[in-house]
């Protein structure tokens, strides 16, 4: 069913890789077409676009300007994975996650592990996550943090630990801890934050043993994955016009019916089509919003550390003056694609069923 929707990208697997192969290496400044992957042109980018903070799209089909990276180690927190360079969001983003380190060791949590949250530009990544493209998502270990630095190479190598047992789909009552209950509440109590994504295994532990106030579990939905890490998402932020909003959560708990429905076979079905390109593999400039374009084309500040969040102030790349308007047309094939592919459009609902059983990252 899928593929037989699947739209056709003219362009050979060569040409495709040499492409690919170029924007790696950072040759390919000047992009001559559309139909060049997205995913190359955003995953060359070390540096952000230094221009006013603005998020463009959706989660999953988007991309950002503006943005601060947080420092790979803070007080209360420290960066793994720092190679990937995906320490990007924005600004309020990172304000978020930085409060949310400082107010958690207050609760009693060793400080966070941050997990990837953008590419310096967003747009979709070369590996994992259909999201993550606006700068508004970010991973965060169920790992507390160790009460010493980890080395560069141990953040690379260093694994989470996994929460969830993968037959039963059930939390690891050995590993489970109140201080992570109150982590997720933390982050829930936020206004910015919409949703926290977390294994359905996690989100049965908390509608299991969540006393008093539970309307926050409203916002902690259950997904595949999400077993070592939760991802933290908050909304549009003003000053992104162009920032697409993702549906209100129902106002109950979600500990009912829809819980239910992960915990049926029906999830879990293997993929059918394993081999099948992901979305953000497909993606090319013209399925992002055109401004997008102007986004990817617009100069960096001088270094990571002058668009390096340092707490309460104005980031240094967000003080830059305010981008022209894009003035690029509008590209009609940026509507080309299905909107029956599931990873182009909002991060799917529980009840209905996916044929991918757990999805890497997200
Ligand atoms: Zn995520």
């Amino acid at each position: 069913m899928k593929t037989a929707m699947r739209p056709s990208f003219g362009k050979t697997p060569l040409l495709a890789a040499a492409l690919g192969l170029l924007a790696v290496l950072g040759l390919a400044v000047q992009p001559a077409s559309a139909e060049e992957r997205a995913k190359d042109l955003f995953g060359a980018k070390k540096l952000p676009a230094a221009t006013a903070a603005q998020s463009i799209g959706f989660y999953s089909k988007g991309c950002f300007a503006g943005g601060v990276a947080i420092p790979l180690d803070g007080p209360t927190w420290q960066v793994m994975r720092p190679s990937r360079n995906r320490r990007w969001g924005h600004p309020a983003m990172i304000a978020v996650v930085e409060k949310l380190s400082r107010d958690a060791a207050a609760d009693g949590w060793p400080g966070l592990l941050i997990g990837d949250i953008s590419q310096p530009r967003g747009g979709p990544m070369l590996t994992g996550h259909a999201s993550h493209q606006i700068g508004l998502d970010a991973d965060i270990w169920l790992t507390p943090m160790p009460n010493r630095p980890l080395s560069m190479a141990q953040r690379e190598s260093m694994s989470a630990t996994l929460m969830v047992d993968e037959k039963t789909h059930l939390v690891k009552d050995a590993l489970w801890t109140p201080a992570h209950t109150k982590l997720l509440k933390r982050a829930a109590s936020y206004s910015q934050v919409e949703r926290i994504l977390v294994n359905p295994g996690i989100k049965k532990k908390l509608c299991d043993t969540v006393k008093g106030d539970r309307f926050w579990l409203r916002k902690v939905r259950p997904f595949w994955g999400h077993d070592y890490h939760f991802h933290m998402r908050i909304g549009c932020q003003p000053g992104s016009p162009g920032c697409k909003a993702q549906e209100a959560t129902p106002d109950d708990d979600g500990c009912g019916k829809p819980l239910a429905w992960w915990f049926t076979q029906e999830p879990w079905r293997p993929n059918k089509n394993p081999d099948a390109p992901k979305a953000r593999d497909l993606m090319t400039m013209a399925n992002l919003p055109s401004e997008c374009r102007a986004v990817l084309d617009a100069p960096g500040p001088s270094s990571a550390e002058a668009a390096t969040y340092h707490g309460g102030g104005v980031p240094v790349a967000a003080a830059a003056p305010e981008p022209e308007a894009p003035s690029l047309p509008a590209t009609p094939a940026a509507a080309g694609l299905p909107s029956t592919m599931n990873a182009f459009t909002a991060t799917p609902e529980i009840g209905v069923p996916l044929p991918r059983p757990r999805p890497p990252g997200n």
